[in-house]
């Protein structure tokens, strides 16, 4: 294989690199290093399998250059992280929807592979009870900045889809749980890295809302394999696929999990979401994926659980 890896100096992004090289495939990272970093791949330096291009999914030019010369495509570039999405709603916008119709053009131009990484936000908020006028599935709520992810993600699925059927396009999209593992980080609010940096600190850990909120959190060794064995199987294709750990906590029992494996004396503070991220800011009670198809479709299960994944 002869893969670019948009995002590739990102925390998925470098580990998928990892797996690719040492599957013996050639790849190019793009990354601008907005989020990501040239430190996440100081393993790769030298390699000569290897290369990291920084620039932008945003410039059409390059990514076609880069794309005509390879067979596959994992596009996982993407302004992420709920504090520059709410910050910046637009950028968010720009990167993930242009961005991401520059790289599916390119793909199906040069009759490359491509995989889409989504998210578990083109969900919406569906545990709730009813549906009213403001609720968080409305994209367009300006109190809503959140949901330009979700809304730009779910429409780049659309894209990658109707490219696909349009022009035979092979495409898979992996919608991710919370995945976690090393170089995440918790600058752009990721909630397990944040509290374990402020474990390891000995600051207070910061609990966002009331801590009720269920979750499941991935390892991004369990997924990143997946990924690839997604976009190897034909019944995969014009597919969207869950990938993420089914062991559901709620984030007070993470923080005590926290603090219990890291032997902090940090204590748990609770923060409301609106000191958090300002007003009208709400998020998911309970976020846990159903992983049948993807069991279905390469066997996957997760193997690491969250003690592991901490640690
Ligand atoms: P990340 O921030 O580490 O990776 C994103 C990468 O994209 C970064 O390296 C960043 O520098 C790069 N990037 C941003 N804008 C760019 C641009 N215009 N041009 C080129 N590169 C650009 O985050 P991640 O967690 O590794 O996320 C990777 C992908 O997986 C993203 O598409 C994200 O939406 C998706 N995803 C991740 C999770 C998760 O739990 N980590 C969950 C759902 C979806």
């Amino acid at each position: 294989m002869k893969a670019v890896v948009t995002g590739g100096a990102g925390f998925i992004g470098s580990h998928l690199c990892d797996h690719l090289i040492a599957h013996g495939h050639q790849v190019v990272a793009l990354d601008d290093l907005s989020t990501g970093s040239e430190a996440n791949l100081a393993q790769l330096r030298g390699n000569p399998a290897f290369t990291l291009v920084r620039g932008s999914i945003l410039d059409a030019g390059l990514v076609g250059d880069l794309v005509s010369r390879c067979d596959t495509v994992f596009h996982l570039a993407a302004a992420v992280g709920v504090h520059t999405i709410v910050d910046d709603p637009l950028r968010s916008l720009r990167t993930n929807l242009h961005g991401t119709e520059n790289v599916v053009e390119a793909a199906a131009a040069h009759g490359a592979r491509f995989l889409i990484a989504s998210t578990s936000e083109v969900y919406g908020k569906n545990d709730a009870d009813g549906l009213t006028e403001d609720a968080d599935r409305v994209y367009g709520s300006p109190l809503k900045s959140r949901w330009s992810y979700a809304a730009a993600k779910g429409l780049d699925e659309l894209v990658a889809y109707v490219h696909s059927v349009h022009t035979g396009l092979p495409c898979v999209i992996t919608r991710f749980f919370n995945i976690v593992g090393p170089r995440q980080t918790g600058r752009y609010g990721m909630v397990v890295p944040r509290f374990v940096d402020q474990a390891l600190a000995g600051e207070p850990i910061t609990v966002y809302g009331s801590g009720d909120q269920r979750r499941c959190f991935g390892s991004v060794f369990d997924v990143v394999p997946a990924a690839v064995r997604l976009l190897d199987t034909p019944e995969a294709h014009r597919r969207a696929v869950n990938l993420g750990g089914t062991e559901e906590v709620t984030i007070r029992e993470l923080a005590d999990r926290v603090v219990a494996l890291t032997g902090s004396s940090s204590e748990i503070r609770y923060v409301s979401y609106e000191d958090a991220y300002g007003a009208g800011y709400e998020d998911m009670r309970r976020r846990m994926p159903d992983i049948t198809l993807a069991h279905r479709l390469t066997g996957f299960r997760p193997r690491r659980r969250l003690d592991d994944i901490i640690a």
